[in-house]
């Protein structure tokens, strides 16, 4: 059962496809921002934006991102599936990728699909990998890694 993030109330199954959150309007105000840019938590050293296209906010909205919203209510810890803590203002390291705890999602690689898409958007855009690696907080082998894993399955 879907229940509304903030108030957890029942959703209505149908608005539970696009929300997380009821239709009162104390829910509404607290949820419904403009979603311009979003603040992806996927990485202590820094902190990440992504472009917001049509295919990442379906994305969004099917919950495959965390929704960082969820946390600060902690209504629903069975929903929130990956461990993505505020970004603090820590020192830029570049190349000092924290590995992350990895234990419920053993068959992914040790970057996000935002991560991934940002570096090869870079890549396309002629940056060099250490140059990507600088600005995702990634180590240059692991740029390396996306680029050659996009390029293995014929994206690039
Ligand atoms: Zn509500």
């Amino acid at each position: 059962m879907n229940t509304c993030v903030t108030c957890g109330r029942e959703l209505h199954p149908e608005r539970a496809k696009k929300y997380d959150y009821c239709m009162s309007r104390e829910c509404q105000e607290k949820n419904a921002r403009p979603l311009t840019m979003v603040a992806v938590g996927v990485n202590k050293a820094a902190e990440q934006y992504m472009i917001l296209d049509e295919r990442t906010q379906e994305e969004l909205a099917s919950g495959k991102y965390h929704d960082q919203r969820r946390g600060l209510f902690g209504t629903s810890p069975a929903s929130s599936p990956s461990p993505a803590p505020a970004p603090a203002k820590a020192p830029r390291a570049a190349g000092k990728a924290r590995p992350r705890p990895a234990a419920r999602t053993p068959a992914r690689p040790p970057w996000s699909r935002s991560q991934e898409k940002l570096a090869l958007l870079y890549n396309e855009q002629g940056l060099r990998p250490d140059e990507i690696a600088a600005k995702l907080g990634l180590s240059r082998y692991v740029v390396t890694q996306i680029i050659l894993g996009a390029r293995g399955r014929g994206k690039l």
